[in-house]
């Protein structure tokens, strides 16, 4: 299907916040373009954790079905070591939402949310196909100037815009609404390693002083590592030599030195993550909303991300559906329909972002006095009961809108 010239909704971006969207609002009837710069669902390696909340939620809406048949891990708990010695865990079993987080890989996600929309006219999705520009009239946002795959530049108008292109949005830069990006102090470079027999399933932090491992059980049978180094550090770090790498990561965690001896070869086998919280003061203007990591991005820790992305297009569904039933035919959709949702997502957001940074300034501590109080405190956190209730409002915080709520609709009650 060609690209049309109008649409209810644009929605630019695929990833996991973008394609649930563009599914959820065509099954209540609602018109959508749905575009990505990609030409397939493949995606650089993302972290594959999809908090409990998340994986209740896409139950609920009828996903469940979908993730049995692809096949996932659960997840049990997070632990720490701390030089040699466990000193912290969480058991996810103990927490009262019931369900545990998985690891689900984010291509057959996204795959499975265009499914959802199989055979339903008002759902369009054009691959490979770029957002450049924003049109604007009178200080509302009308729609946007597309390039696809052949270079073909299209203008479509829409009665909203959702900028659903993640952590260096394009979209979030063309309405003028600039974040404000805090660097970590440290970025990552990771690796996969099959998973031995036996390893547990759950996420470990491993810290050395000021070096850590996470290590994450990974679907269907591999562990992913991800070793901090610090910013702009990469070029010293390839300067030492992958030798000296893999010396290094094994030190810090011997039980896997003899799988890096036999299964990582050389600086192709690793992927690089520049690490960043960047918020927006403004997520939306007339006529446009951002969703997703392009109006909060978090770091990898705890594996949030998608989590944050779903639940916002959880909240922003029943929303932009009815705004776009109450307004005028051809009206945009103002900002102010927003103003609460974003209010409320803010505040959670930050109370991630805000834990995020805290333990990755914990992990920047290198002396031996920091990193004898890091380990004190540490062992005093996991001898409280409080640890669950700091963990449970950080993990399972429930979705802004019920989602069983959202899974008929007039149009089509079911998936
Ligand atoms: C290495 C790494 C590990 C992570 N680990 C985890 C984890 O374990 N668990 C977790 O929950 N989160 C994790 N995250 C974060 C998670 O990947 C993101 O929060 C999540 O993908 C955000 O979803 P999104 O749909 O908002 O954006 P994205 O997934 O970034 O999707 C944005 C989409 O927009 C498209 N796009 C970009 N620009 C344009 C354009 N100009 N025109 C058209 N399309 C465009 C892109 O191709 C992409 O498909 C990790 C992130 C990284 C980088």
């Amino acid at each position: 299907m060609g690209i049309p010239n109008e649409t209810d909704v644009l929605i630019v971006g695929s990833g996991p916040a973008g394609a649930l969207l563009g599914t959820m609002l065509a099954r209540r009837g609602v018109h959508v373009l749905l575009v990505d710069k990609q030409p397939d669902f493949e995606r650089d390696f993302r972290g594959e954790s999809l908090a409990a909340p998340s994986v209740r939620a896409l139950r609920a809406l009828g996903f469940g079905d979908a993730l049995e048949a692809h096949g996932y891990l659960s997840s049990t708990g997070v632990a720490m070591w701390l030089e040699g010695r466990q000193v912290f865990h969480v058991d996810y079993r103990r927490f009262a939402i019931g369900t545990l987080p998985i690891e689900f890989p984010q291509p057959p996600l996204i795959r499975m949310f265009h499914e959802a929309a199989t055979g339903l006219p008002q759902h369009v999705f054009a691959a490979g196909t770029r957002f450049t520009s924003l049109i604007e009239e009178d200080g509302a946002v009308r729609g946007a100037v597309l390039r696809g795959p052949d270079g073909t530049v299209t203008k479509v108008r829409a009665r909203l815009v959702v900028g659903a292109d993640g952590r260096f949005s394009k979209v979030r830069k063309a309405a003028g609404l600039d974040p404000s990006v805090l660097q970590a102090e440290r970025d990552l470079l990771s690796f996969r390693l099959p998973r031995p027999d036996g390893w547990e399933l759950r996420s470990e932090l491993v810290v050395d002083r000021a070096r850590h491992l996470a290590v994450l059980p990974t679907y269907p049978d591999a562990i992913r590592v991800s070793h901090n180094l610090p910013k702009r550090g990469l070029g010293a770090l390839r300067a030492e030599g992958f030798e000296a790498f893999r010396e290094r990561v094994a030190a810090i965690d011997p039980r896997l030195a003899p799988l890096i001896r036999t299964h990582l070869h050389s600086w192709e086998d690793t992927s690089f993550l520049e690490v960043f919280n960047a918020s927006v003061g403004q997520w939306s203007r007339d006529g446009l909303i951002l969703v997703g990591d392009a109006s909060h991005t978090a770091t990898p820790t705890l594996g949030q991300g998608v989590n944050l992305a779903l639940q916002d297009v959880v909240g922003l569904t029943p929303l932009i559906t009815a705004a776009l039933t109450d307004g005028a035919r051809d009206g945009v959709v103002r900002a102010d329909v927003f103003a609460a949702f974003i209010a409320a997502r803010r505040a959670h957001k930050e109370f991630v972002t805000r834990f995020q940074r805290r333990q990755e300034a914990s992990l920047a501590l290198h002396t031996p006095w920091q990193t004898f109080l890091r380990r004190a405190r540490m062992r005093t956190l996991d001898a409280l009961p409080v640890k669950y209730r700091v963990f449970d409002r950080l993990l399972n915080q429930p979705h802004p809108v019920d989602p069983v709520d959202l899974r008929s609709s007039p149009h089509h009650p079911a998936l």
